[in-house]
């Protein structure tokens, strides 16, 4: 395999070893700043597939049988070496995904967190004496759930994978993972520093290949225990379906389509300024990024004006660039959407305040877009833009807002600004989100839970909640003299 650019060979990691797969066959990695390829990844055979569920299944055994204690001491040096590596992880990163390199090491260094946390957790992973009768000893015990089967996707190519493999490999569980095809070196990378701080040997796999054929073999296998999967909700209800239908228990961390209710008493500028860096973090491809901008009336004019200048003041450019503050979107199909859904809002009437086209240079480059007017059946109002899309729409009535921000399937994160406490509580009742920042749109953070509600999925990733799709509770009780 050719090394382009200073960009790694990409190796799948099955029972301890890096290797390329049983028949050579791979697919092309895109830099997306420039639509240069610069590698190329193995596809996993189901030979390959095979051996890494007998890998899982004896990683399972031996990492179960490793004292808690060893557990999290392997863990915590797999956090400093992701600490010790961050930039180069980020730089990696990068250049598959195209974010700016400032956003791929925060990435890494939040990832290496977000371990700490995790295994910190798991040595508290109690359970419970109930009292009984003399004589009897009823207890409640958590266990590893066993081998997990896990899917990401490429938007977050360190914290995706690590989110997964931290919370399973804490809770006591193996992992076999199936990174994204189109940013597989940053899983590999973060993957290597587990292994250099000494997993043993099948309690970490990580494989490639055909998406829709690796995860109906791995989620048919009788060795996996659990499904774990972010992604695209079409993709999360299939997999779901799958699970089911070998009683398989599955995390399911899917899209959403986030409101902001901008309300009557909120201050226009600051809400304008912080949505909008929200807005165009990772060029909008973050399943929590803001997107429908429901503002006061009383408050419109000052909030959009404010936007469009935020907006227009992102410097966009190739993530390795020293300034860069949104890079190109990670792939042609982000790049097909948003000219879609700009077209479909603006032929249904909507006005395009700044951007609404791809940059005139190579690589997936899209303006950062503010669009007002937009009717309420435009796909934009309806379908996730997973791009840097904002239409902002005026409301007269909080409850109509409301029922519109509550009208989509969705319900991942929601956002709300206000200055009195009783708005704020009404918006906590009443706003359908797994997930609800108000006054801020800060991002996820590894001691609180994140998940959605309706069709965005089921269980939920980070805090003490990670580990409760990783652990079954087990009743025991014990009759001391029988
Ligand atoms: P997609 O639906 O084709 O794929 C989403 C992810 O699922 C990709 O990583 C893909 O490799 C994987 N995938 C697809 N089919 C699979 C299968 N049968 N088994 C296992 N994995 C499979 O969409 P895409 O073009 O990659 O991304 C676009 C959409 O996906 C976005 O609009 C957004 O809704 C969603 N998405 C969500 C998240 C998230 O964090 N929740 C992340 C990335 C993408």
């Amino acid at each position: 395999m050719t090394t382009y650019h200073g960009y790694p060979d990409v190796r799948m990691y099955i029972a301890g070893e890096w290797c390329q797969g049983g028949t050579g066959r791979t697919a092309p990695i895109v830099n997306p700043a420039t639509e240069d390829v610069i590698g190329e990844v193995p596809l996993a055979t189901t030979a390959d597939l095979d051996h890494a569920l007998t890998a899982v299944e004896e990683g399972f055994r031996v990492w179960r049988a490793t004292p808690v204690a060893r557990r999290t001491a392997i863990l915590h040096a797999a956090a400093d070496l992701i600490t010790e590596r961050a930039a180069e992880i980020g730089r990696i990163s990068t250049q598959e995904q195209g974010k700016p390199l400032t956003e791929s090491t925060g990435e890494a260094r939040r990832t290496a967190e977000t371990l700490r946390w995790h295994a910190d957790d798991a040595r508290r992973a109690y359970g419970r004496i109930i009292p009984s009768g003399p004589g009897t000893m009823l207890t409640v015990r958590r266990e590893p759930i066993g081998p997990v089967a896990a899917f990401v996707p490429w938007n977050f190519p360190v914290g995706g994978p690590n989110r997964k493999i931290s919370s399973a490999l804490s809770a006591g569980c193996s992992i076999v993972i199936k990174g994204s095809e189109e940013t597989p070196a940053t899983a590999m990378e973060l993957v290597r520093c587990y292994a250099d701080a000494g997993l043993p040997a099948g309690v970490l796999n990580l494989v490639f290949g055909e998406p829709a054929e690796v995860s109906a073999h791995l989620i048919a296998s009788p060795v996996t225990r659990m499904v774990a999967f972010t992604g695209s909700v079409p993709v999360g209800k299939l997999l779901a379906a799958e699970s089911g239908k070998v009683m398989k228990p599955s995390l399911m961390e899917l899209g959403g389509h986030a409101p902001v209710i901008v309300c009557a008493d909120a201050d226009p500028v600051q809400a304008a300024r912080k949505a909008a860096q929200a807005k165009f973090a990772n060029a909008g491809q973050v399943c929590t990024s803001p997107s429908r901008f429901l503002v006061d009336e009383s408050l419109v004019e000052e909030f959009t004006a404010e936007f469009v200048k935020a907006a227009e003041e992102v410097v966009v450019g190739e993530g390795l660039a020293e300034g860069t503050r949104m890079g190109p979107l990670a792939n042609e199909r982000r790049l097909k959407a948003m000219e879609r859904l700009v077209a479909d809002a603006v032929a249904r009437g909507a006005e395009l305040l700044t951007g609404g086209s791809r940059l005139d240079r190579p690589g997936y480059f899209f303006a950062p877009t503010v669009l007002t007017g937009v009717p309420e059946d435009a796909e934009l109002l309806h379908e996730e833009p997973f791009g840097p899309l904002a239409p902002i729409v005026p409301f007269t009535d909080l409850d109509e807002a409301l029922a519109q921000a509550n009208s989509l399937p969705y319900g991942l994160a929601a956002y709300g600004f206000t200055r009195s406490a009783a708005t704020a509580e009404k918006l906590s009742d009443e706003l359908e989100a797994g997930i609800l920042s108000l006054n801020h749109c800060g991002g996820s953070v590894h001691e609180a839970p994140s998940g959605g509600v309706k069709d965005s999925g089921y269980g939920r990733e980070g805090g003490p909640e990670a580990l409760d799709a990783y652990l079954v509770t087990k009743r025991v009780s014990h009759l001391l003299a029988p």
